[in-house]
């Protein structure tokens, strides 16, 4: 009896044990990135920290409501999202906990992650960028006639420009950087130019938009760059011949450089595993795992000097080029102001 009451005290011992160590070696990542190629890099990290993650895949609106309908019992440790604005709404509603982390603060440059607080903490860190270019079709358009953002809302391009929903969070940050470098009035007169300027309503995601260039229904067309790369890669040799019939410029060479609007990552409000939190995020700035990001799915590299192993990239832009400095923070903070922009001037 004694023996089996031994055997059954080890037992129990050794599955609070395992509870305890499989409490320590987990983190809840909510994810809105939907890209396969993130898996490898998910695994790499379980490898290399033994943290397991358990992932809820979701849009970014999806994350957003389920962190608030959970509250302070969320169990989720990291969220990750795909847009500027969308990580300042949720640093806005208090879903993140701003964190000190000396890695981080050294890897991503001050314009692309949110402002610190008082005490020095961060509520966010964009982890990829991605830039907003102009394709163009190479047999009706001028390149210098499209190499500026102000410049596809003059009367040359008028009747050319497919654009997706201005309300869209990509356009709604290119806006907001918009306001930014022109201030809020002229940028209203910009964006009634845009609309001046469309070939039609606007519809569909960025790839439609390349694709209708390529298919003449309009000439020009706003879309992030890993849209272009996607097809330039693409073994579809239908969607590769999208890709050479098309043009691409990115705008602002001259001036304040192309928008680029970031992919970031921060801890939950209610984390229980908190530093197996940072840990993750320090991670995803590694150079493993930046140039992931570069590779796996076309986006730039927050970090600086990697050297870019991705032909598509290379192809655009011939290795690097100038980006906007602008607070991406108070690109978010302008979202509201834009939408009101846009309902003025009837930009869908
Ligand atoms: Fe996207």
């Amino acid at each position: 009896m004694r023996r089996f009451l031994t055997v059954l005290c080890l037992a129990s011992l050794s599955l609070a044990g395992s509870a305890l160590h499989a409490q320590e070696q987990v983190i809840n990542l909510y994810s809105a990135r939907h890209y396969p190629t993130d898996e490898a890099l998910y695994a790499d990290f379980t490898k290399a920290t033994g943290i397991k993650i358990n992932r809820v895949d979701s849009d970014d609106a999806g994350i957003v409501t389920r962190l608030k309908a959970e509250g302070s019992a969320s169990p989720a440790d990291v969220i990750l999202l795909v847009d500027a604005a969308r990580l300042w709404k949720g640093e806005v509603d208090g879903l993140f906990l701003p964190v000190r982390s000396k890695v981080l603060e050294t890897a991503v440059p001050p314009q692309l992650h949110a402002k610190p607080k008082d005490d020095g903490g961060i509520a966010w860190f964009g982890l990829s960028t991605r830039a907003r270019v102009v394709v163009y079709d190479k047999l009706k358009v001028n390149r210098q006639d499209v190499d500026t953002y102000e410049k596809l809302a003059e009367p040359v391009n008028k009747g050319r420009l497919c654009v997706r929903s201005g309300s869209h969070p990509y356009n709604l940050s290119l806006f907001g950087a918009m306001t930014e470098h022109l201030g809020p009035a002229p940028t209203e007169i910009w964006l009634k130019g845009l609309v001046t300027n469309m070939a039609r309503a606007p519809q569909g995601g960025d790839t439609d938009q390349i694709k209708a260039v390529a298919s003449g229904e309009c000439a020009v067309a706003l879309t992030n760059t890993y849209y272009l790369a996607r097809l330039m890669r693409s073994s579809n040799p239908a969607e590769k011949a999208v890709a050479d019939r098309v043009g691409v410029v990115f705008p602002n060479q001259q001036s304040w450089g192309t928008h680029v609007n970031v992919a970031g990552g921060a801890v939950a409000r209610y984390a229980k595993n908190a530093p197996n939190a940072v840990k993750f995020l320090e991670y995803l700035v590694s150079p493993a795992a930046q140039n992931h990001f570069a590779n796996g799915n076309n986006e730039w590299p927050v970090v600086k000097g990697l050297k870019l192993d991705n032909p598509a990239l290379q192809a655009m832009t011939g290795g690097s080029f100038k980006s906007e400095l602008v607070p991406i923070s108070a690109v978010g903070m302008n979202q509201v102001k834009v939408q009101q922009m846009l309902d003025r001037v009837g930009f869908k």
